[in-house]
Order: structure tokens, then C-alpha cells, then sequence
């Protein structure tokens, strides 16, 4: 079953995409649902799902059918339609199987993964933010964003393909436990969170929690009672590099082989209307790629194509430009669809937009739960009270990392923003 919780600005309905993929279909489907069901908003979230703003009262069981009749739920079994949803949360790549830096291709790895946790009842007791990465090597990744169990691909030695894993947290040296072979992902995958459930208590719902309790060695060896895992390798030869953001938007070259283009665009401030989905859909050729930036990303276009689809992308009001300033701004709901929002961000953002000088990734939070960014972004303005923020720039400090001024208003933060040095975000 698909899930209503409130909000301000009435029900939000979460709609999980498998791999962030929805067929030209489906997002017709969606788009009519938005606009006959709910408010016709619909946001695209940081593990690359949608969600349905303001569901009329009363339209939540006609919301959830329509939007089951289009495949847009979890997959018919056993145990409890609810339990199925929630397990499935895991993250590939937008450009999976087709970027340039791709060393194993995550798309049928991401496929058995999921059939396999909503296979398995024991799974219904995760919580519905637990989340497990698949990284095949893409240029084009979300490595940035923590996640409770992770896969990342190594460069193939004698040993042949295989994956380092990880434990909450993002692709990196330190923090890698093993390798596995594509052949052991799923077995893998099941045993870690069997060990998961056997030795997390009742408040330690992620990972991160059950690792002040127990060490990522006995996590570990729990789960290798069950299978037999390769050691750590050498890793001298892996270095794992931070995506480039102007990757996620305009044209670029997927697999030299291919010949083929991408093209990326980020929905402004994450958010796009029922018409701009059916219109998307129009566009695609059969399937949209949504990604974990609040964007979406059309493949396999010839040069001339990728051209055009820029165009009309553009001319849908979507943002192809990364020196764009409104292209690199993030907001949460705000204060206009969240009771916790100490200020209307959004509304903020688009002023602070006009007010960049020098194009910043920069993102707005009505509070300190992040919703918007699970990653850490290069500058963070935090409201504090409605039109005012603190401003944070990235750094190892804190959650959002070095306090560089309180109580700006907008104008004042575009100012200290302007301010700065050139860097590469
Ligand atoms: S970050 Fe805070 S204010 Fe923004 S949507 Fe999340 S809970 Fe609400």
C-alpha cells in the first residue's frame, strides 16, 4: 500500500520509484492523479521518488488506487502491502548501466535487490528510511549521500568484478568492510540485515544507531555466520571521487561506445506541476529517469536529439544551466507545507536566486532535520525565524558545518554569499 501522512498544506502521498525510473505511462497516470486527487504539485525527493502535495480529503482511497492501477506500488506477495513499500529504498545511479565511469552495470543487481526485500517478511520490521546504495562506478552519482548499508563498485583485478561494502555512511577507504562479488550482493545484502534485526534494540531503527552499540566487526561476523565472504583487497587503485555537479544538468556523452547523449535538468526547487509531468512524458522516449538531485534525466539521444531536448526541457520551465544560480538552490517545503519551518524557504530561495551574483550550490532548511539534503551542502542557510537564516559553510564541523553569520535576511545572505572566494561547487 502506498502511504498518506499529513502536512500543512494538506495529505502527502510518497510514491517509491524503482532505480528512479517511471515509464512515459506511469507518469501520465501520476500527473492525472496529482490533478484530479490533490493539489497537481508534485516534488521529486533526494532518493530520487516522488510525492503528491495536498490530497483532497476524502480522495485518499481513489489517490491510492489510481496510482496501484499504474504499477506505481510495491509488488503483489505475502505479508503486508505496507511493509512491502517501505522496504524499498534502493538508490542506483540515474545514468546506471550507461555513464562513462560505469564498472558494473547495478540495473539487474537493483531489480533482484528489491524483489528480494519485499520477499522476505522479517524485512517488514526495517525502517522505512533504511536505505541501501548501489554504486556501479558512474561518474554520475549520489556518493554523497549516507546510507545504511553500501555498495560500491571496485576496478576489476584478477579476482573479477566485485563490490566494496560499507556501513552508514557514503562509498569511501575508511569505511569499507569487504568485497563481494555481484553473485553475492543479495545473500550478502539478506545476511546484513538479518544481523541488523537480531542485535538492534527498540530505538536504534539505522544503522548509524546500531553502530554505538556494536562494532562494524560484529555486525559483520553475525552476518558471516551465514556466508562466506571475501577479505578487504588492496584499495590503492580506488579512488572514489565526489560527483561533479554540472554533470546532473545539459548535455553530456554517456558510455564512449554508445555514442549516445543525456540530458539533465533539475525541476525548480524540486518541485514540478501535473501539466509539466504529462508534458515530460510527452517528451521522453517511453521512460523519465528521476534522479537523487530533484531533477530528472532523459537518455540514449543522438547529438541532434539531446539538443533538442534541451531545448524543450528549458522551454517546460525545467533548468539545464549549472551556472544557472536558481539550478544550484535546494529548498525544503517551508513554512507554506511543514509546521516545523521557521521560515518559508522556498519563497526565500527564488529572492536569494535573483540576488546570486556568482552561482552558489547552496540549500535552505526550515529547520535542522534536512529534509531536502541527506548530503552536506557546500553552503546551508538555516532559518531561524521567518526571512532570516544562519549561514553555514561545508566543513568537518557539525551536521552543516562551520557557522559563518546568524539572523541574515535574504539580501544579507546573498551578500556574504557574493562575498566569497571562487570554489568549485
Ligand atoms: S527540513 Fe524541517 S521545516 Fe523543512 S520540511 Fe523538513 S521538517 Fe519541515
Amino acid at each position: 500500500m502506498l502511504h498518506i501522512v499529513p502536512a500543512l498544506d494538506a495529505g502527502l502521498c510518497r510514491i517509491r520509484l524503482p532505480g528512479g525510473v517511471l515509464t512515459a505511462e506511469q507518469a501520465h497516470a501520476l500527473a492525472a492523479a496529482a490533478s484530479r486527487h490533490a493539489s497537481g504539485i508534485i516534488e521529486a525527493t533526494n532518493r530520487a521518488n516522488l510525492q503528491l502535495r495536498g490530497v483532497t480529503a476524502g480522495h485518499e482511497s481513489a489517490l491510492i488506487e489510481a496510482l496501484l492501477a499504474a504499477g506505481l506500488g510495491p509488488q503483489a506477495g505475502a505479508g503486508s502491502a505496507d511493509a512491502r513499500d517501505n522496504v524499498r529504498n534502493v538508490m542506483q545511479s540515474p545514468l546506471a548501466g550507461r555513464d562513462e565511469g560505469t564498472l558494473i552495470d547495478t540495473r539487474p543487481l537493483t531489480a533482484d535487490l528489491l524483489t528480494h526485500l519485499q520477499s522476505v517478511p522479517m524485512f517488514a520490521a526495517l525502517s522505512p528510511k533504511f536505505c541501501i546504495l548501489f554504486d556501479g562506478g558512474e561518474a554520475l552519482a549520489a556518493t554523497d549521500h549516507p546510507h545504511d548499508i553500501w555498495l560500491s563498485a571496485l576496478p576489476a583485478d584478477a579476482l573479477g568484478p566485485r563490490f566494496a561494502l560499507g556501513l552508514a555512511g557514503c562509498p569511501g577507504i575508511e569505511g569499507m568492510l569487504i568485497s563481494v562479488r555481484p553473485d553475492q550482493v543479495i545473500a550478502t545484502v539478506d545476511a546484513l540485515l538479518h544481523a541488523f534485526l537480531r542485535l538492534a534494540g527498540p530505538d536504534q531503527q539505522r544503522m548509524r544507531q546500531l553502530l554505538t552499540t556494536h562494532s562494524a566487526a560484529d555486525i559483520l561476523q553475525q552476518a558471516q555466520t551465514q556466508l562466506g565472504c571475501e577479505g578487504k583487497p588492496d584499495l590503492s587503485a580506488w579512488p572514489r571521487q565526489p560527483a561533479c555537479g554540472a554533470l546532473q544538468v545539459g548535455i553530456h556523452a554517456q558510455a564512449q561506445a554508445s555514442g549516445l547523449y543525456y540530458v539533465g535538468a533539475r525541476l525548480p526547487l524540486g518541485r514540478m506541476t501535473a501539466a509539466q509531468l504529462h508534458a515530460l512524458a510527452d517528451l521522453s522516449h517511453g521512460v523519465v529517469h528521476f534522479t537523487p538531485w530533484q531533477g530528472v534525466l532523459l537518455p540514449d539521444l543522438s547529438p541532434l536529439a539531446a539538443e533538442i531536448m534541451a531545448t524543450e526541457l528549458r522551454q517546460l520551465g525545467l533548468l539545464t544551466d549549472w551556472q544557472s544560480p536558481l539550478t544550484r538552490l535546494i529548498a525544503c517545503a517551508g513554512s507554506a507545507g511543514c509546521v516545523k519551518s521557521q521560515a518559508d524557504v522556498k519563497t526565500d530561495a527564488v529572492a536569494l536566486a535573483g540576488l546570486l551574483t556568482v552561482p552558489r550550490t547552496v540549500h535552505l532548511s526550515g529547520c535542522p532535520r534536512s529534509c531536502a539534503a541527506a548530503h552536506t551542502a557546500p553552503w546551508t542557510l538555516l532559518a531561524v525565524s521567518p526571512g532570516h537564516y544562519d549561514l553555514y559553510q561545508r566543513s568537518a564541523e557539525g551536521r552543516f558545518g562551520t557557522r559563518l553569520a546568524q539572523q541574515l535576511n535574504v539580501e544579507q545572505a546573498a551578500g556574504v554569499l557574493n562575498r566569497q572566494p571562487a570554489s568549485p561547487d
